[in-house]
């Protein structure tokens, strides 16, 4: 059911459209349809590469631009901009699907990988093609067993078929691409582009300084373009229904639908395909059910644990990327004069849309003791090579648990605080943010909280 507020920035055909999801069991009597190339081709499987191959590569590579497809890896940033970083004479390039989704509250791409397999080698043939990669990479999260075993069966597959590692006819000549699956070994930091690429290189996962990126100097040193699952799975359906279409599909600058994984205090937990201007509220009430039991929402986490969240008063903002980071309708209670937190280009942060992991809380939930989770995991998941990482991490965790557990300090909400402003902006990788955003928006959003605890162990 559409909700009137939003009924202007969403088109109707959007509200019924499935891309990604399209082969999901739970819209085929439970079926997986596309587990094989068989099922796959019966879908239109590998049509888009056909199409894709026929058109020379600055014409696909145009029409992702024109699609406004941005990264579902957590950035969302442009994806068609962010092929040009590429070197325009570079001789090797690698493409390198990141699949070691672990960002608390996210699982959209295990689902992808698991009930289609071939639509993400199909998007990585497309993308690879288009930037003229020969060899690529899938690095998968060593805890998806069975979602390897699916995509390891998926790409023996379509080696098999010729469609992998054969020279295949194309407007720019011959073109083949060879295919690596390599699994991870489950650390949280290995999701960061750059900390994946040295593992894949078989170096210990720790982020590189940046510059330089990875489009110019990325695996093994040459120019690597890293896009996500998601992504990568939404390329066959731009080849085939055009860049426009897909743009004029989401809202804004964000092209095309979007993934959200809904989970805690909803009565239909779940993964959707929802149109991209979708409020938060439509995503609780609607299609998750509601909050169980007739409790009231307290808040949420609405794009994976490393962003801030939204109390119960913000919900009725789209989830699209720039919507709230920018959305005039979000109370500017993150700002506060005592707490600056500007993200630089006149940007001020309210949170952001993130990988899809739309954490709901209800009015039965330890705030306190769930920031203090969240700030346990950063520090244990810290690779600890910069000092404000893993010093402030570790610091949040401690005063935070010592709060939630009765056992806090006079002073601790503002040294909280003080802890978070020292770690954000002042490491190597975006895990110090991924703890001190949070930090910052629960602070924020739910001080009377934190000043309760404090008072009651003082
Ligand atoms: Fe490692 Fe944290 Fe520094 Fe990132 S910010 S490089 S995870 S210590």
């Amino acid at each position: 059911m559409s909700d009137p507020a939003q009924a202007p920035l969403i088109p109707a055909e959007a509200w019924t459209t499935r891309l990604v999801t399209r082969n999901f069991p739970q819209f085929h009597g439970g079926v997986a349809i596309a587990r094989t190339l068989e099922g796959y081709r019966k879908t239109g499987g590998y049509e888009a590469l056909k199409k894709a191959l026929s058109m020379p590569r600055a014409a696909l590579v145009d029409e992702v631009k024109k699609s406004n497809l941005r990264g579902r890896g957590g950035a969302g940033f442009a994806t068609g901009l962010k092929w040009t970083f590429l070197p325009k004479d570079a001789k090797e390039i690698y493409l390198v699907c990141n699949c070691d989704e672990s960002e608390p509250g996210t699982c959209k791409d295990r689902e992808l990988v698991e009930y289609d397999p071939h639509q993400l080698i199909e998007g990585f043939l497309i993308a690879s093609y288009a930037l003229g990669v020969k060899r690529g990479y899938i690095y998968i999260r060593g805890e998806m067993m069975q979602e390897a075993k699916t995509l390891v069966r998926a790409v023996e597959e379509a080696y098999a078929a010729g469609l992998l590692g054969k020279e295949q006819a194309s407007a720019e000549g011959p073109y083949a691409l060879e295919l690596v699956i390599h699994r991870g070994a489950g650390a949280y930091i290995c999701g960061e582009e750059t900390a994946l690429l040295n593992s894949l290189e078989g170096k210990r996962g720790w982020p590189r300084l940046k510059p330089p990126f990875p489009a110019v100097k990325g695996l093994f040193g040459k120019p690597t373009i890293v896009n996500n699952v998601e992504t990568l799975g939404n390329l066959p359906h731009i080849v085939l229904k055009g860049g426009e279409w897909f743009a004029r599909l989401g809202i804004g600058k964000s092209g095309g639908t979007r993934i959200v994984c809904v989970s805690g205090h909803v009565n239909k937990p779940g993964v959707y395909e929802l149109p991209m201007g979708v409020t938060f509220r439509h995503m609780i009430y609607e299609t998750a059910g509601g909050i169980p039991n007739g409790r009231k929402l307290r808040g949420i986490i609405p794009g994976g644990s490393s962003m801030p969240p939204l109390d119960a008063s913000e919900i009725d903002v789209p989830c699209e990327f720039d919507a709230l980071m920018t959305d005039p309708r979000i109370k500017d209670v993150m700002v506060k004069p005592d707490m600056p937190f500007d993200m630089g280009g006149g940007r001020r942060l309210k949170t952001m849309a993130g990988s899809g992991g739309v954490v709901v809380f209800d009015e039965s939930t330890d705030v306190v003791a769930l920031c203090a989770r969240i700030m346990r995991f950063y520090h244990h998941e810290s690779c600890g090579q910069c000092t404000p990482c893993r010093e402030g991490t570790g610091w949040l965790a401690r005063v935070c648990t010592r709060l939630a557990t009765g056992e806090g300090k006079a002073g601790d909400v503002d040294l909280l605080a003080e802890i978070a402003h020292g770690i954000a902006g002042n490491t190597i990788c975006p895990l110090g943010e991924a703890a001190a955003w949070p930090m910052l928006g629960f602070l924020t959003k739910f001080r009377e909280d934190f000043l309760a605890r404090e008072r009651k162990a003082a």
